[in-house]
């Protein structure tokens, strides 16, 4: 049976961290803030919104949250932004996507201020993942593989990595940060040939593709390690992964259980990245 990787472990350590941090940030005057800025109210967005207000509170960080209306204009909703932008007590902005269909992501996410981004949405950020520019954000939920991975010291550099999925959120940033931890990197998509087979391969498999229950054991190398980054609701209305974990379990060597995985990590590391880009708006 596989060992269960947890998330609350590797929240609650990096926490732990941003706990001290913050204090003496405060210390010498300065508290990071994060803004949420959330149009309508999906129950996703409440969901993660809590998660986020939750953790900002543990750590110390403060945070507001700018709901706007549904049917809010393009114009509107970029003047908002800008305001949050130059808004010099905000250190970091999370904007939750996807918009209604009169915004248009592809010209706001050049809106957003790049070192207020903590989540990537800005195309410099993305640029910066490519380059390996440290100073930029990649995605929150990306980089809580690598932390879950790290945590658990699981082996990366020379070993096969699989990733399920070639999204910007997860799928893309998850293979360059696992390359940057020189890993060897196969993405699939809804186009690979034989997943499955190329699957196995994967000392590490990452499944991010928003199928329940996608990858069965016959995906799974026998001892690796699974980190299944996948929300979704099965038919009898029970939060699952992307990955049959009752089948997967019985081959992997380590496999991140839905709820309680990937999932858990996301705020810690949002948090992370505020109090990164509150140090360096305040050359701290
Ligand atoms: P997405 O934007 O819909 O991307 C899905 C990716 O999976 C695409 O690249 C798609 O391939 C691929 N795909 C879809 N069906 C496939 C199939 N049958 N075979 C192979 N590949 C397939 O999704 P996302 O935003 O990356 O999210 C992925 C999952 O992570 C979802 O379950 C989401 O709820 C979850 N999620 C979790 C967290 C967390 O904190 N744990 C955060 C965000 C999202 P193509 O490119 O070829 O279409």
């Amino acid at each position: 049976m596989a060992t269960i990787l947890k998330g609350k472990p590797v929240a609650d350590k990096i926490s732990e961290g941003l706990i001290k941090e913050v204090e003496e940030l405060k210390a010498k005057g300065v508290t990071p803030k994060l803004a949420i800025v959330r149009v309508g109210a999906s129950p996703d967005d409440l969901a993660y919104e809590r998660g986020a207000l939750g953790r900002s509170k543990k750590v110390g960080i403060e945070a507001e949250v700018k709901e706007l209306p549904e049917d809010i204009t393009q114009d509107d909703f970029i003047k908002e932004l800008k305001a949050v932008n130059d808004d010099p007590a905000v250190n970091g902005i999370l904007v939750f996507r996807p918009f209604p269909k009169q915004l248009d992501e592809e010209v706001i996410k050049y809106v957003i201020a790049p070192e207020k981004d903590i989540d990537c949405f800005s195309p410099i950020n993305a640029a910066k993942l490519v380059e390996d520019d440290e100073t930029g954000f990649a995605p929150c939920t990306a980089v809580s593989v690598i932390e879950i991975l790290k945590h658990y010291e699981v082996p990366l550099e020379g070993k096969n990595a699989v990733i399920l999925g070639r999204s910007m959120v997860i799928g893309k940033p998850a293979a360059l940060l696992l390359l940057r931890e020189n890993a060897t990197v196969t993405i699939c998509h809804s186009r690979t040939q034989d997943i499955a087979g190329v699957s196995k391969a994967g000392d590490i498999l990452v499944a991010a593709i928003g199928r329940a229950k996608f990858a069965t054991k016959d995906f799974v190398k026998e001892g690796g390690a699974v980190i299944d980054v996948g929300i979704n609701v099965d038919d009898e209305g029970n939060l699952v992964g992307d990955v049959d974990f009752e089948g997967a379990e019985g081959v992997a060597g380590m496999i991140t259980p839905v709820p309680g995985g990937v999932g858990s990590v996301t705020t810690s590391i949002l948090a992370r990245h505020v109090i990164r880009a509150c140090r360096a708006q305040n050359n701290l």
